[in-house]
């Protein structure tokens, strides 16, 4: 096996460790109340029978495959969230290995899709989205566009820090509309501070990633809106957290290939 082989098979297998530690993050921080929220340490157990999960048991999707997603103890069905979120992260990290040209790239990307996921899998569960999450992607945003620098730089050589704050607050701007708009359900304000992390990391594609997530977003809804009817459909809203991180990933990948086509056109 040649250097990069090897390399994308290493963050294959990471990626799948990681995703076994998110699941401990998911099911710590999804707790709405903080004083149930336990620490990141300790053993895990059956949420069922209290059936105490070996090291076995707990090896990512592999276990959960070999058990056929039943608990040893008292056979209650596992979550599938599990083993997707064991696949999906280490499909992230094996698609950022691939497409990332330098050792910046690979960090900034790990980082970014990694706190993705936790960050789509409560809001889908909850619709609300931990003020930690969001913390953690708006500093360790800055911390890497600021540090390596972001990938594409529009505005030059000299004035890329602005870029990166200016399309980082632009978005989150851009998205208090909408926020207002739709405030009884749909978009909430962890929605905004998520965009700020989404530009804070990505810079000028943000806008790329936000179209992206609202094109995503506006097909479950327009579905809703035609089954239920307006007014049902638009109080059964989705959240839109998973869209706005998917158009961010996607924003990651294509963002500034498509962001940099279309400046020529316009130019
Ligand atoms: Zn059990």
């Amino acid at each position: 096996m040649d250097h990069r082989t090897i390399w994308i098979v290493y963050a294959a297998v990471f990626g799948l460790l990681i995703g076994s530690f998110l699941n401990v993050v998911i099911s710590r921080l999804a707790v709405v109340d903080w004083r149930e929220r336990g620490s990141l340490g300790g053993r895990s157990a059956c949420p069922n029978c209290g059936h105490h999960i070996t090291w076995y048991e707990n090896i990512p999707l592999l276990s959960w495959l070999a058990l056929r997603g039943r608990c040893r103890g008292c056979q209650q069905r596992i979550s599938l969230q599990y083993p997707l979120v064991e696949a999906g992260t280490s499909l992230a990290w094996l698609a950022v290995a691939l497409a990332a040209d330098s050792v910046a790239d690979l960090v900034t990307g790990v980082i970014f899709l990694t706190l993705l996921i936790p960050i789509s899998v409560i809001d889908l569960k909850l619709r609300i989205i931990p003020d930690e999450l969001n913390t953690a992607i708006i500093w360790l945003g800055f911390a890497c566009s600021l540090g390596f620098g972001p990938r594409p730089r529009f505005l030059g050589h000299q004035w890329w820090w602005v870029e990166v704050l200016a399309s980082a607050l632009g978005a989150s701007i851009f998205l208090l509309l909408p926020y207002l708009l739709t405030k009884r359900g749909g978009m909430g304000f962890g929605d905004v501070k998520l965009v700020l992390g989404l530009g804070a990391f990505l810079g000028a594609p943000v806008a790329v990633g936000l179209f992206a997530g609202f094109l995503a977003g506006l097909v479950p809804s327009i579905y809703l809106i035609a089954t239920r009817g307006l007014a049902k459909g638009r109080k059964s809203a989705i959240p839109f957290g998973p869209f706005l991180a998917m158009g961010g990933a996607f924003g990651w990948f294509f963002g500034p290939q498509i962001l940099d086509a279309y400046l020529r056109i316009g130019a």
